[in-house]
C-alpha cells in the first residue's frame, strides 16, 4: 500500500487554538510553512499536505528553517 492512502492521528491537540487544523487535525501552512499564526511554523507529516514521505518532510524542514529564520530577523 502506498503510504500515502496511510491514516495517522497527528498529536496536534496541544495545538488548538493557537494554529489552525484541517478536518483531520494537520496543521495548515502555506507555501513557506507558515501556520495561520505568524511566527509559528510547521514542516513534515504533522502539516496537512499530499504526500507523506521523507522526501517532502525533508523539503518542509529546509523551508520551514529559512522561514522561521528570516521572520525572526524581520520581527526581533
Ligand atoms: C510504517 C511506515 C513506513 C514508511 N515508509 C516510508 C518509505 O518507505 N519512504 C518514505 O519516504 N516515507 C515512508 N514513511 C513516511 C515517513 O516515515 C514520514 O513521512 C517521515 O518520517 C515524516 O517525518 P517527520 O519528521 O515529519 O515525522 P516523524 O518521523 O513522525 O517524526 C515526528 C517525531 O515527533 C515526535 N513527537 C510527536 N509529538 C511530539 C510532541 N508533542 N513533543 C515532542 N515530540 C513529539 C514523534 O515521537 C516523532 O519522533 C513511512 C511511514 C510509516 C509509518
Amino acid at each position: 500500500m502506498s503510504s500515502h492512502l496511510w491514516k495517522f492521528n497527528p498529536n496536534t491537540a496541544f495545538l488548538r487554538g493557537l494554529v489552525d487544523l484541517n478536518e483531520n487535525n494537520y496543521i495548515i501552512t502555506d507555501e513557506n510553512m507558515s501556520s495561520t499564526t505568524p511566527g509559528v511554523f510547521a514542516a513534515g507529516d504533522v502539516r496537512a499536505k499530499p504526500l507523506k514521505q521523507i522526501a517532502t518532510a525533508v523539503g518542509d524542514g529546509a523551508i520551514a528553517g529559512v522561514s522561521a529564520e528570516k521572520y525572526i530577523e524581520e520581527n526581533f
